[in-house]
């Protein structure tokens, strides 16, 4: 489904990500961990073009992710994000968050992407907002249509960058239980998380990042229990 061949990623003159190698299939749970400043997001934000790559090749459901409009707004609908701060359009309902992406970008009809709205919010447990404004919600309940809007374009993958971190400890629970329900469905999903709850209920793999490389990857049993590089042994010290 998704898959990194040697990327290097610079800023400038700073070197972000080194020779990432990566490889995610269809259905395939993924959580990336790693010390701040490590290049998680940066390494997401690759997949769906937020961020350019200098080097090496990503490709995402066969197709190879170039500069070109066309081909990333192929990837984009294919790819749905959700970012740390809940990033809604502060003018526009619940509903009309939801309801916007499928009518301008894909061109679903006003009839058909309400129907869809709704259903997804009703999926998130959310539906009784749909017509407040997202300053009227709580930061859980903001989290939660954003996965609702992202869903909205029936995406074959998800990207998580720190879903919950922005969130006070009462609402992370209810944002996680949305993302294990997406996760039970079989949604392929690579979450950037320091939840190591949810890592080991729902990652089939755990990749460990730190100064922009992958130094080591492990379902998350073997993951917790008998990291192999010292520097994982340090991060997993210092959080759990
Ligand atoms: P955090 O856990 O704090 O979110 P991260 O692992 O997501 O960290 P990134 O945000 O990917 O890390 O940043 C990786 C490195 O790239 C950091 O050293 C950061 O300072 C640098 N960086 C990120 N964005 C930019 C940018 N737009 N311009 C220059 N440097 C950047
Ligand atoms: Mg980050």
């Amino acid at each position: 489904m998704i898959s990194m061949a040697q990327v290097e990623k610079w800023y400038g003159s700073f070197q972000a990500l080194h020779d990432i190698n990566m490889t995610v299939r269809s259905g395939e749970r993924i959580v990336l961990c790693g010390p701040s400043g490590s290049g998680k997001s940066t390494l997401i934000r690759c997949i769906n073009h937020l961020e350019t790559y200098q080097k090496g090749e990503i490709r995402v459901g066969g197709i190879v992710l170039s500069d070109q409009a066309k081909t990333i707004d192929a990837i984009r609908r294919e790819v749905g994000m959700v970012f740390q701060q809940f990033n809604l359009f502060p003018h526009l309902t619940v509903l009309q968050n939801c309801m916007l992406a499928p009518m301008k970008a894909i061109g679903v009809g006003r009839a058909e992407a309400e129907e869809r709205a709704r259903g997804l919010l009703e999926r998130v447990k959310i539906l009784e907002q749909a017509d407040k404004y997202p300053v009227q919600l709580s930061g859980g309940q903001q989290q939660r249509v954003a996965i609702a809007r992202a869903l909205c374009m029936r995406p074959k993958v998800m990207l998580f960058d720190e879903p919950t971190s922005a969130l006070d400890p009462e609402m992370v629970k209810e944002v996680l239980d949305t993302m294990i329900a997406l996760a039970d469905e079989g949604m392929t999903m690579i979450c950037v998380t320091h939840e190591m709850g949810f890592a080991r209920q729902v990652a089939d793999r755990v990749i460990f990042m730190a100064s922009g490389a992958i130094v080591e990857e492990a379902p998350p049993a073997e993951f917790f229990t008998n990291p192999q590089h010292e520097r994982t042994r340090k991060f997993l010290g210092e959080i759990l």
